[in-house]
């Protein structure tokens, strides 16, 4: 990789396009004070980046821009192009590098300035950052501290320079700035990473008592629910059961009333009809009238009799009047009874026993009958039967006529008895029957008595059966009420249980128990709070989601920052390392370059620690209490430096201080080459550095010019006629006519000259 080129256009002093070509190892450029060498080392710093006014000798942008001259008019933009060499393609971007390609020969590097300051840079005229710029240059040693190049008055600089920072300009040197750059990027990654996690924490914080709080509800919802779910439990068991027992209830109870009802009616029409019989059969002795009106006639027929029997009493009176007057004339043996006196005492015994019969009670039935034996003693007594006298008695006509008439009332009488006979016949005919009837009766009576009890019993059966019926009825709406309320805590799923039947019986007290206790999570459920609880549970898992994210994010953050631990102390490491390394290598072209501009003498770099002042950033990472973190203090407390260490021969002078401008000069100059030799930059811009040489030394400071040019560019800007001859193209810069820088190639022999 080569510097191929430099193109100004209205950069500083140059008001017209200029190019440098380097086409060789050594490029001296020539020219009288003020002619605008320095701006074309400028120039060059200027299209790599550097962002220091101070360097580029300018307080603003519009400094660096062509002011204007007699013969050229101001600039309104001035623009640097660079154009190095990239056949063997070593340039890449480390980052980005936006897409832009490097599959290119050459590489130019462009940069603009405006008047108000602002800046456009280009990487093969594609626009791009400063940073892909730096990115770019990275990649092939061209770092941005500048250590490669040395502006006027700069040859000492790494002499004046502090120790912290000539350490700086030696890893730049040595190419380990890429581990410094790592470093800080690192360590800002572990400082945002702390402000990350107190973030983060700070963020926990402030939800944990929202978690908290969310985790109590949703406990609640919880409990709610699982109370919910035995709920359900005891509604499926409840419901079925409590509908299985209303539908057997009311089949059982709606049977019974209808057997009871057509029982009840069946016994009232029963009990009708007997009530209807019976009450006809109501007017007692139906045989009464027709009894009595036989009593009558046979009233009628005894009082005609009784007539008879007077007349009878009458007629035999006479009889026996004229009878006892026949007897007179008679002689009366014994005494006879006649056929008429006979017929007579049987008549009379005859009617006294049919009195008798009629009689009902007893003890007139015993006089009657008493009498009746008096009579049958006085036959006894005073009569015999026998025969009467033939006295011719007969012959009598009041007696025949008497005897006539007592045997036509005798008759009659026979006749009234007979009938008599037939009515008594007849009334106890009626009277049997009517004792029938009266039998009857009351047997329909006991029955019907039968009847009113069954129905009664019936009725209030009935009457049992409606309480029955009041209580299910209860149970029914209490059920209907119990099944909106279930509905409403439980969802549509409880007609599905209502619907379920259940076989066996189903017991009250244990239903009651189990609605007892539905009453009790009821309760319980009302006080946990209304709501499904879903929108709790949603938020709570959000929060912990947010909670557990959170918790990972810090864990991931610590990770992070026990990464970049390790990385940086991997990084201080390598650097470590590699810059005592570097330093060692220095040191020994350091001390050759020293005693042979010297002629002698000595020199070294040696590493230093020296405190470092605190950054106030470092509180915020102690705050944390970090694992190591008084290792890192001492890393933070303590920073390395390079001291320069010279031992002039034939000279007891170690102070840098105590030395002259020309020991300065070459003492600088040593170290400086000893750092390309090292590692060589691709190229090296010394402008007057060899201003303070005397000849001799003018002379080893071209040797080492020529040895260095092996590995790296030089450009050199010199009035120095033994720089100038080590230089294989050699331009002129001269202020025109017009006023402004104009660069020309010229030859040694012009040089001298030329340069004056
Ligand atoms: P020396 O040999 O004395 O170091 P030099 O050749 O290095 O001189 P420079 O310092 O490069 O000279 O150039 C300085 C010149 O550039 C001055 O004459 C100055 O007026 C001119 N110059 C600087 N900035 C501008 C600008 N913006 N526009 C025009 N001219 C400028």
């Amino acid at each position: 990789m080569t510097l191929k080129s430099i193109e100004l256009t209205g950069f500083k002093s140059f008001g017209r396009k200029s190019v440098v070509d380097f086409t060789t190892s050594i490029t001296s450029i020539v020219g009288p004070n003020g002619s605008g060498k320095s701006n074309i080392v400028e120039a060059i710093r200027f299209v790599l980046g550097e962002q220091s006014m101070k360097s580029l000798r300018g307080k603003g942008g519009v400094d660096l821009i062509f002011k204007g001259s007699k013969g050229i008019s101001s600039s309104s933009r001035a623009q640097v192009l660079i154009t190095f060499d990239n056949k063997d393609k070593i340039f890449s971007f480390t980052n980005s590098g936006l897409g832009v390609s490097l599959d290119y020969d050459e590489i130019i590097i462009g940069r603009e300035v405006f008047a108000d300051g602002s800046n456009k840079y280009s990487i093969n005229r594609t626009e791009v950052r400063l940073k892909d710029v730096v990115d770019l240059l990275a990649s092939v040693n061209i770092g941005s501290s500048g250590h490669h190049i040395i502006s006027q008055g700069e040859a000492d600089r790494v002499l004046n320079a502090s120790n912290k920072e000539r350490r700086g300009m030696i890893e730049d040197a040595l190419g380990l700035k890429v581990y410094q750059f790592r470093i800080k990027e690192s360590e800002r990654k572990l400082e945002k990473t702390f402000l990350n996690i107190k973030e983060v924490q700070a963020l926990r914080r402030e939800i944990a008592p929202h978690l908290a709080f969310l985790k109590k509800q949703v406990q609640v919802v919880e409990k709610a629910r699982e109370m919910r779910e035995e709920l359900r439990n005891f509604y499926k068991t409840y419901l079925g059961k409590e509908g299985t027992y209303i539908e057997n209830e009311s089949k059982r109870l709606g049977d019974l009333r209808k057997s009871l009802e057509s029982k009840g009616s069946a016994l009232d029409s029963k009990i009708g009809e007997l009530q209807k019989q019976n009450g006809e059969n109501q007017h007692e002795n139906i045989f009464a009238g027709e009894i009595k009106e036989n009593e009558n006639k046979i009233s009628v027929l005894r009082s005609d009799k009784n007539e008879l029997v007077r007349k009878l009493g009458r007629i035999e009176g006479i009889i026996e009047g004229i009878e006892h007057q026949f007897s007179k004339v008679k002689e009366v043996k014994n005494k006879v009874i006649s056929e008429v006196e006979w017929k007579t005492f049987i008549l009379d015994i005859s009617t006294r026993i049919d009195e008798a019969i009629k009689i009902e009670d007893l003890p007139n039935i015993v006089e009657a009958l008493k009498n009746i034996k008096i009579k049958l003693g006085e036959l006894y007594e005073n009569k015999e039967v026998g025969e009467q006298e033939n006295t011719k008695i007969e012959d009598n006509a009041e007696y025949k006529e008497m005897v006539e008439a007592q045997n036509g009332i005798l008759n009659e009488i026979e006749k009234i008895q007979q009938e008599e006979k037939k009515y008594l016949d007849i009334i106890s005919n009626l009277k049997q029957k009517e004792a029938e009837s009266m039998a009857s009766f009351r047997d329909s009576e006991r029955v019907l008595y039968e009847l009113l009890r069954e129905k009664n019993e019936v009725t209030s059966e009935i009457h049992s059966l409606k309480f029955e019926e009041e209580k299910l009825s209860l149970i029914k709406n209490a059920f209907e009420m119990e099944l909106a309320e279930a509905g409403v805590m439980i969802g549509r799923e409880i007609i599905s249980f209502a619907q379920e039947r259940f076989e066996g019986e189903i017991v009250r007290s244990s239903q009651e128990e189990i609605r007892r206790k539905i009453e009790r999570i009821k309760i319980k459920i009302e006080d946990a709070g209304s709501g499904s609880g879903n929108d709790v549970m949603k938020e709570f898992q959000e929060t912990e989601d947010r909670d557990a994210f959170l918790a990972k994010e810090i864990d991931d953050l610590n990770k992070s920052i026990k990464d970049c631990h390790i990385l940086i102390q991997e990084l201080k490491e390598k650097l470590d390392t590699e810059f005592k390394v570097g330093v060692e290598k220095i040191n020994k072209q350091f001390q050759e370059f020293f005693a042979l501009m010297f002629g002698g003498g000595g020199a070294f770099l040696a590493i230093t620690m020296e405190h470092k002042k605190p950054k106030k950033n470092d509180e915020s990472i102690e705050d944390e209490g970090e694992e190591g973190e008084d290792e890192e203090e001492n890393e933070i407390g303590f920073e390395r430096g390079i001291e320069i260490n010279v031992n002039l021969p034939h000279k007891k002078v170690k102070d840098l201080h105590m030395l002259s401008g020309g020991e300065r000069s070459l003492t600088s100059i040593a170290l400086l080459f000893s750092i390309s030799q090292v590692n060589p930059p691709p190229f090296l811009v010394l402008d007057e550095t060899d201003a303070a040489l005397d000849e001799a030394n003018s002379r080893k400071y071209g040797n080492m010019l020529e040895n260095l040019s092996k590995f790296s560019q030089l450009i050199v800007v010199t009035h120095n006629r033994e720089t100038m001859s080590r230089a294989q193209v050699l331009y002129g810069v001269t202020m025109s006519s017009e006023g402004a820088s104009k660069l020309l190639s010229i030859h040694l022999e012009d040089a001298t000259a030329y340069a004056k």
